[in-house]
């Protein structure tokens, strides 16, 4: 259970919420979120900034919501009802429908911490990434990719694996804008 009330039922990218008002240090220090269907792409950034983030494609509202109070996990949402028909405290109502914006505000609004953890989850399934030789999977590697990179990372669930490519300086710096005042 969350420590208090935890009431963010409208969207308020210019407020800076203070967490420590309502959650337990260890909470605030690396919050979980739960994304709803509508909100997919936001639950992929939130997990390259490495943020626990559960995103269901298909989950009954009542199941998303016990699962979100069981684990502690804030729910980001566009659904404005979600909130008063479940009673929610821990619900965060993103405004905007653009996936960039949804997560400036959310970023905002926890204040987030986009870089200590970026790159250590998977996007496809939250897993944290494991270390990888890449000897141990050249037969999946493209060869030109396999000469150029040292560093590789596995998703234990999907195994999906990870390098540090020519996408991942973009990635770098979408995370950097996200921390904008724009
Ligand atoms: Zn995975």
């Amino acid at each position: 259970m969350l420590t208090a009330p935890f009431a963010l039922t409208r969207p308020c990218p210019d407020e800076k919420i203070k967490l420590s008002n309502f959650l337990s240090e260890e909470i605030v220090g690396m919050l979980k979120f739960l994304a709803d269907d509508m909100v997919g792409k936001l639950a992929r950034r939130l997990r390259l900034a490495g943020y626990d983030t559960l995103y269901f494609k298909h989950i009954d509202d009542g199941q998303m919501v016990t699962r979100a109070r069981a684990e502690e996990r804030i729910i980001v949402t566009r659904d404005r009802k979600l909130a008063d028909k479940f009673h929610l405290e821990n619900v965060y109502i993103v405004g905007s429908e653009v996936p960039a914006e949804q997560f400036r505000q959310v970023v905002k609004a926890f204040d987030l911490d986009v870089k200590s953890e970026a790159f250590s989850r998977c996007l496809e399934c939250n897993e944290l990434l494991v270390p990888a030789k890449k000897e141990d999977h050249k037969a999946e590697i493209p060869p030109r990719v396999y000469r150029l990179h040292n560093t590789f990372f596995r998703c234990p669930g999907c195994k999906k694996l990870y390098w540090r490519g020519s996408h991942y300086a973009r990635l770098k710096e979408m995370l950097s804008a996200s921390e904008g005042e724009s």
